[in-house]
């Protein structure tokens, strides 16, 4: 029988990247197979060798790195120097799951608090089986080893379904894994599109689903777990705000603002969308803010769009913005496909599709406020509750307005530097979806916790 395959594009050029294998729902089925057997054998290894491959494998990586961020580059658009970063913080949360794994999920002795009786007690948590890992096109390799890394590490084998965008470099991570764990399949890649992910969602042997995407999608996937009752933890989109307050550092916000809103051509979860500016600093940070995006070079500093469709709703969202508001720099001519160049538009009503929905690129809409408590509340005023950014030199309101902010994680006097915390939880709330990956929270997200008690 011959194998359907499918290609990936240079989302810059239109040069096919690689051809790979459309797997089929029997393909899924037979690799679910393989890592059933293989978590088995990788289970019984023990945390103390499991870390030893583990870390085996980060210097595999670390080796490739230049091979491994080139294809990124070609598969996804971004720069050299941006696929290289995502690189090197993916390798930082293996070696961190890998070293704390035992730690985080070891066996210890609990105290039962249980009066008049002497009960002792035991809790450890054990893996879950096979992890089914569903993974996007933006950060292709940072993002699922958010995941990978955290169920490897906990003793699970994974099968991973990368975007149908970004084949390649799933592909190659599954492959490099091999030299560090040839015996079993423990982590495969399958790669496909229409029909794959849904087979290995919907898989009963698959224990635990990681989907990273869209809102609308981690509803389908989630559809797809209900018939066996899988869990899933669900890394959905975002729209993050970035509040700046009567006394931030204008500068730093700034740069801030616009590196989180511009890096990866907007195409990040927690890519900053809504800016809001408490009015004694309105203008003396808008100054600084356009100067600095005036200087952004297509190319250099940001890639193309990497999903061709993604760009429609781009301009939907820019033109929409435009017209009900302020254009100040960019505008509807930024658009020049496959680039967008950087957009900042003032005074869009809250209701208008720039500020509601995700738009996935680099453009910002700004907005005025009385002060640091009408800010918050606008920030709050989303469905979506991903990261979100506080520059304030007030470390204390700072942090009162951090805690008070919908969302899974926030930066103060910096922009999205939770991410690439290996000890820190990342996840967020409402739309952006729910579960937790990275640090030790990521880790029990992929094994189940077992309670032993004994009468003495
Ligand atoms: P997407 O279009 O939502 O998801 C596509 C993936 O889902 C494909 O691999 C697809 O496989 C699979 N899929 C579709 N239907 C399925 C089903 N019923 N069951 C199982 N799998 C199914 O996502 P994307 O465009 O790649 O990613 C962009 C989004 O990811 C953005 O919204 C962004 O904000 C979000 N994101 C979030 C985070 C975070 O950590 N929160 C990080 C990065 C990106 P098939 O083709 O085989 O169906």
């Amino acid at each position: 029988m011959t194998t359907l395959t499918f290609d990936s594009l240079n989302p810059a050029t239109g040069a096919v990247v690689g051809s790979h294998p459309k797997a089929t729902p029997e393909a899924v089925h037979e690799a679910v197979g393989r890592a059933e057997t293989a978590a088995a054998w990788w289970a019984a290894l023990g945390h103390a060798e499991r870390r030893r491959r583990l870390l085996d494998y980060k210097a595999v990586l670390t080796q490739h790195i230049r091979e491994l961020a080139a294809l990124v580059h070609e598969e996804n658009g971004k720069p050299v120097g941006d696929a290289t970063l995502e690189l090197v913080l993916a390798v930082t949360h293996l070696d961190w799951a890998a070293r704390n794994a035992a730690k985080v999920l070891g066996r210890r002795r609990v105290n039962t608090g249980m009066i008049g009786l002497n009960l002792a007690a035991t809790l450890e948590y054990l893996p879950l089986g096979v992890v089914g890992v569903i993974g996007p096109w933006n950060y292709p390799v940072f993002t699922p080893m958010g995941s990978i890394a955290y169920a490897l590490a906990a003793g699970n084998a994974v099968v991973f379904k990368p975007s149908e965008l970004t084949p390649g470099i799933g592909v190659r991570l599954a492959e490099l894994f091999r030299e560090s764990v040839p015996e079993h399949d423990v982590f495969q890649t399958v790669t496909g599109l229409g029909e794959t992910g849904a087979a290995l969602a919907g898989d009963p042997r698959v224990k635990k689903v990681a989907f990273t995407g869209s809102t609308a999608t981690a509803k389908r996937v989630m559809a797809a777990c209900a018939e066996n009752l899988t869990p899933i933890v669900a890394e959905c989109g975002g729209k993050d705000a970035f509040i700046v307050d009567a006394d931030a550092d204008l500068a730093a916000a700034a740069d801030a603002c616009l590196w989180g809103a511009m890096s990866n051509a907007g195409q990040t979860c927690v890519g900053v969308e809504r800016v809001y500016v408490v009015d004694a600093v309105y203008d003396g940070f808008m100054r600084e803010l356009t100067g600095r995006a005036a200087r952004l070079k297509a190319g250099e500093d940001y890639g193309p769009i990497t999903m061709p469709g993604q760009v429609d709703v781009i301009k939907r969202h820019i033109d929409d913005a435009v017209k009900a508001g302020r254009t100040v720099t960019g505008g509807s001519g930024a658009v020049r496909a496959p680039y967008v160049d950087p957009v900042i538009v003032e005074d869009v009503p809250e209701d208008s599709p720039a500020v509601r929905e995700e738009t996935f690129g680099p453009t910002i809409t700004v907005r005025r406020t009385r002060d640091a408590q009408e800010a918050l509340e606008l920030a709050n005023a989303s469905a979506y509750g991903l990261g979100g950014t506080i520059f304030s030199r007030n470390a204390r309101r700072a942090t009162e307005l951090a805690r008070l902010m919908r969302s899974g994680m926030t930066a103060i006097n910096s922009v999205i530097s939770f991410a690439g915390v290996p000890s820190l939880p990342f996840g967020g709330v409402g739309d952006s979806g729910f579960g937790r990956i990275h640090g030790a929270d990521g880790l029990r997200e992929f094994a189940r916790p077992k309670a032993i008690s004994r009468q003495r």
